[in-house]
């Protein structure tokens, strides 16, 4: 993997005007490339949900997701998310273990 961190591009780190978000910017980058990319998305869907967070575009910009990723994201977040979460992003957890609904398989 040789993907190189996304520079932002909001008008913040444009104009260099707030040393903190800056930095927040950078490092949200360098958690992102260090992500595959369903956990990109379900990252900044996330994140777009926190209070004062900037709009979809403005996070665009931000993380160089496409807005439709974002929103997918964020879709996903509420909703494949939590079936997938069981199995596939158990060893990413590591806290207690998660209580599983006993719901038949669909697929
Ligand atoms: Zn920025």
């Amino acid at each position: 993997m040789t993907k190189e961190i996304h520079k932002c591009e909001c008008k913040v780190c444009c104009t260099q005007s707030d040393p903190a978000v800056m930095q927040q910017h950078q490092q949200m980058n360098l958690l992102l490339s260090r992500l595959n990319e369903p956990q990109r998305r379900w990252y900044v869907g996330s994140f777009s949900q926190q209070p004062g967070q900037p709009t979809d575009g403005e996070l665009s910009r931000i993380t160089g997701l496409d807005e439709k990723t974002i929103r997918r994201g964020r879709r996903e977040l509420g909703t494949e998310l939590a079936e997938l979460a069981a199995e596939r992003q158990r060893q990413a957890g590591g806290g207690r273990p998660r209580a599983e609904k006993k719901t038949p398989r669909s697929k």
